[in-house]
Parts: C-alpha cells; sequence; structure tokens
C-alpha cells in the first residue's frame, strides 16, 4: 500500500515536472512532427518543396535543392520549430552542408525560422528591402509576448473544458496552443547578404541557383530558379490555386511579373509560396484572378462606389470561389480599390 502510494506520488511528480519544463496543459506533451506542419514534395532530382499544412508550424511554403557540395534553402517558414524540422528532412537526406538560405520577402510566414540558420553559420540572401523591413513591418504579424501569453492561456482553457470525446475539437486546441508556444520563440532576424537588382548565381558544386528580383507582392521579393531541373521557387509571387495577401501588393507591377515569369520559364514546375506545386497553367490562373480583379475593381470606381459599397457588391467570381484562403476575397478588393485610388499605404 505504501509503496503504491509512494509510486503515485513519484508518478505525480513526474508528471509535474514534466509540466514545467514543457509548457503544455491538459494532455501529455504531444511530440512535434514534421508532417503535422508541411508535407515534403519531391519536384526533381534533388529539389524538395515543403508544402505548408494548414494551423501547422509552418504557415508558408519552403523547400530546398541539394546540390554536390551543398544544400540551399529557400525560405524559413513560419517558426523556428518548423525550420528546425526541415533540417532534420534534409539531414536524412544528405550529409552536404547547408551552404545558403534565402528569403523570398519579409512576410514572417517566410522569414520566421532565420533565427535557426543565423546561429548555425547559413548567409540568408534576400532583397535590400527586406533587411529594412524584417524587424520593423513583421511586427504586424506577430502578437507582444503579453498577448500570446493570453491567447495561449485562452486556447488551454478551451481545450481543458472540451470534453475528453470530442476529439476533432480538442486536437484543434491542442494545435493552437503548440501554434503560441512556437511563436514565442520567434526573435525577428535579419537576412545577412541582399541585393536590390540583377542577377545572383549560386554554386552548389556543379548545380547553379538563379536568384531574381520582381516587383509586385511587397517590392522586395526575390525567386529562384533552378536551371538543370527547371524549377521555379517563386516565394509569394506565385500563389497556387489560393487567394493572395495584397497588404503590400502593387497588382500594377505584379502582373507584368507573371507575364515575364510565365514568358521565361515556360514549361517549368512552380513551387509557389502558398498552394501545391503548380505548373504554368496554375501561375496563369493566379495571373488572370489579379487581372479580373483589377478590372473588376476598375468598373466599380467607374460606377462611382465606394470602398465599402465595392467591398459589399464586387463579389468573387464563381471560378475562385474554391481557392484556398476564401477570406482574403473582400480585403483584396479594398487593397485593389486603394491602389487604383492612389489611396494605398506603403511604407
Ligand atoms: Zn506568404
Amino acid at each position: 500500500m505504501r509503496i503504491r502510494f509512494i509510486a503515485m506520488l513519484m508518478a505525480t511528480f513526474f508528471v509535474v515536472a514534466i509540466g514545467v519544463t514543457q509548457p503544455r496543459q491538459g494532455k501529455p506533451a504531444v511530440v512535434a512532427k514534421a508532417e503535422d506542419d508541411f508535407q515534403l514534395v519531391k519536384v526533381a532530382d534533388g529539389v524538395y518543396a515543403a508544402i505548408a499544412r494548414p494551423g501547422g508550424l509552418a504557415s508558408g511554403n519552403a523547400g530546398f535543392v541539394i546540390g554536390d557540395e551543398g544544400v540551399l534553402i529557400f525560405d524559413t517558414f513560419f517558426t523556428p520549430a518548423a525550420m528546425e524540422e526541415l533540417i532534420g528532412e534534409i539531414q536524412a537526406l544528405t550529409k552536404l552542408p547547408i551552404k545558403f538560405a534565402v528569403n523570398s520577402h519579409y512576410h514572417l510566414d517566410h522569414t520566421g525560422g532565420n533565427q535557426v540558420l543565423v546561429a548555425r553559420g547559413v548567409p540568408i540572401i534576400a532583397h535590400d528591402n527586406v533587411a529594412q523591413w524584417q524587424t520593423t513591418k513583421n511586427k504586424r504579424f506577430l502578437p507582444t509576448p503579453e498577448d500570446l501569453q493570453k491567447r495561449r492561456a485562452d486556447a488551454a482553457k478551451q481545450m481543458s473544458e472540451t470534453p475528453e470525446d470530442q476529439k476533432e475539437k480538442r486536437a484543434q486546441f491542442e494545435r493552437q496552443v503548440r501554434r503560441y508556444d512556437a511563436m514565442m520563440t520567434i526573435k525577428l532576424t535579419n537576412p545577412t547578404v541582399t541585393f536590390g537588382s540583377g542577377v545572383l548565381r549560386l554554386y552548389l558544386g556543379q548545380r547553379e541557383v538563379v536568384l531574381s528580383t520582381l516587383p509586385g507582392h511587397t517590392g522586395g521579393d526575390v525567386f529562384a530558379y533552378v536551371p538543370d531541373a527547371k524549377v521555379v521557387f517563386t516565394g509569394d509571387l506565385g500563389w497556387s490555386n489560393t487567394l493572395p495577401n495584397l497588404v503590400d501588393a502593387t497588382v500594377n507591377d505584379w502582373i507584368p511579373t507573371l507575364d515575364r515569369i510565365l514568358n521565361q520559364y515556360p514549361s517549368a514546375k512552380f513551387i509557389p509560396g502558398h498552394g501545391n506545386v503548380a505548373g504554368p497553367s496554375e501561375i496563369k490562373d493566379f495571373r488572370d484572378y489579379l487581372d479580373d480583379l483589377r478590372t473588376r475593381v476598375k468598373q466599380g470606381i467607374a460606377d462611382g462606389l465606394t470602398v465599402d459599397q465595392a467591398k459589399q457588391q464586387l463579389k468573387l467570381p464563381e471560378k475562385y470561389k474554391e481557392f484556398a484562403f476564401q477570406n482574403f476575397a473582400t480585403p483584396n478588393v479594398e487593397d485593389m480599390y486603394k491602389e487604383l485610388k492612389g489611396t494605398k499605404q506603403l511604407q
């Protein structure tokens, strides 16, 4: 009896101790797994896409290229934890060192893992403007530590109040808690090498990766082309079957950018910033979405609509209703309206 009591006491202590070292509540800690956060897709020999899973720790897509002397990582996801998982996947495939990383643009869902690579001494290459915006403009995508603590506590409370048999719902809260924990570890970290125009050629031994910059999505975007595999990493210049975030966009620049990319790489495979690995037709669909949006909003302005009327009346055409991120449909109208009126604030 006494032994059993001590065993129980020890078990309780053990659980409490785990509770202290791992800030999860309610259920035993769930071990983070890469497959919860992204799906690895082999696009060509030594060229991989890491496609973000909804609600996970990656948020934006990333990927990597393995050459004969090293590896290049394209984008660093939303959280350090997801970046660590990607490094784990890379190391399962090759013993070669990570030589370079690239930030396609400053948004936190593509740069949140930067600190992991800087700590490893990996140079991170980006557009000049990323160095200006990374630690300033990104603050709007990252709640304060106090706010994150509060949100985490709310999610943990809701989870603990959800009955055991509602497994789906509990798992959802569990994922939220896990996401807040990961967000609390983000330290906004700058790239270490930047360029503002022209082309930058990187070599992973024989294998070449060409970085270029084009305007439209933020005014500080870089994309990568792997010539021997005919693969383009578009970053957020390309979205596949997904409505875009236009918060920093200039659609009038973006449409010609996409035309140029499609013209230059007519038979490439595309790893988009969001959505699945695409061909030219999905990138064309995205280009047409932007063109369509611009046409509809232009007409709305010509008809005398205010911005609020435009948001109410200009409904998303049927053919884009299957796109992911439907919540962007109305903000897209507002951003387009302001761009056409010349009132959009881009700092
Ligand atoms: Zn993104």
